[in-house]
């Protein structure tokens, strides 16, 4: 309990405590722009645009993903700061560059459709390896009507990349009994009561409006400090996360991170069967409700890739190194995954 505290107290000091919000926020970034590198994308850029009529000194609206340009970028940076306006790609590219640079760093994140924003670290790719960078935030302005303006689909991903805490879970209990991995005594029930009231209260907060934003800003907080609480990733990374990475690897296409996470989630827990800690058909519904695009078909993911990826996660959680999972103890075989990818599209 007594690190549990200490875990929630060093969130609020180190992260929490850079969080602005509220109407009328992004006023006070306006004079950074003029000595600021912006990194955004262009979907990204253009909501923003929408709202504010301000003209950049510098602005990258391909932000790299690869480690290797990140460090051959930050060589010709002669700016004071580094701006990054746009969803998970953007952030950590940002928070990358900044540490690399020794940048200052403000996020402006355009949606909430991963933990990207909130997390000190940045996931990159060094070659087709997904590798986890240090990144360096400053401030992290959110603004409501920004936020509502995105996507719908891609603000209720993020959602997806919470709830996945249903799954993630199911690993942390066996990494434990398996294992002896640490799992503090009110883990269990800490996380599953988050999970069950975040996916109750889903169905009211939508459609996104500003006034319904905090709610998602807040889920996020809680997820994130129940990861720092526990001094643990395993709240909000499991199994699903690792058919994630393999994805990324052989899959060179964007992927929607929150839909897939979706997907991936309900493959996880149709396949724990009895274990699951919840009825996969009951997230599957609300996943339709909320209209996140789960499906293969949704997603434009060639389901023999797909099938193969699966297949394949027995030896990628070992070659890999990753953590104790669902992969290191189920047997995928041809006909059960047939089965899953039935239901899936059911
Ligand atoms: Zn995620």
């Amino acid at each position: 309990m007594i690190l549990y505290k200490l875990g929630q107290w060093a969130f609020k000091k180190l992260i929490v405590k850079k969080i602005l919000t509220g109407e009328g926020i992004i006023s006070d970034v306006i004079p950074l722009f003029k000595k600021s590198l912006v990194l955004s994308s262009p979907s990204a850029w253009n909501l923003f645009q929408n709202l504010y009529d301000i003209k950049p000194n510098k602005i990258l609206l391909n932000a790299p993903l690869q480690l290797p340009e990140i460090h051959s970028l930050a060589k010709t940076i002669d700016h004071d700061s580094i701006i990054g306006i746009g969803g998970g790609r953007v952030m950590d590219c940002s928070k990358a560059l900044a540490a690399v640079s020794k940048k200052k760093c403000y996020l402006i994140p355009s949606i909430l459709s991963t933990t990207a924003w909130l997390n000190p670290a940045a996931s990159l790719k060094d070659g087709n390896r997904v590798t986890h960078a240090k990144g360096k935030v400053t401030s992290i302005f959110l603004d409501t009507e920004l936020l509502a303006q995105s996507p719908q689909h891609l603000n209720l991903g993020g959602m997806a990349d919470i709830l996945c805490g249903y799954n993630a879970l199911g690993d942390w209990i066996a990494a434990h009994l398996q294992e002896g991995e640490r799992l503090p005594k009110n883990a269990k029930e800490t996380v599953l009561s988050f999970c069950e009231r975040i996916r109750k209260e889903l169905p009211d907060n939508i459609p996104i409006i500003p006034s319904n934003v905090p709610f998602y800003i807040n889920a996020f907080k809680e997820a994130l400090g129940l990861c720092w609480g526990f001094l643990s990733g395993r709240p909000v990374e499991g199994s699903e996360h690792f058919i994630y990475y393999a994805l990324e690897e052989t899959y060179d296409q964007p992927m929607n991170h929150g839909a897939i996470i979706a997907l991936n989630t309900l493959v996880c827990l149709y396949l724990r069967g009895e274990d699951s800690l919840i009825n996969p058909n009951k997230l599957k519904k609300l996943y339709k409700t909320l209209k996140i695009p789960f499906s293969l078909k949704e997603q434009g993911i060639p389901e023999e890739l797909y099938r193969n990826t699966l297949l394949n996660m027995y030896t990628f959680s070992s070659e890999r190194g990753l953590p104790y999972s669902l992969w290191n103890q189920e047997n995928l075989n041809e006909n059960t995954l047939s089965e899953i990818l039935r239901w899936i599209e059911s």
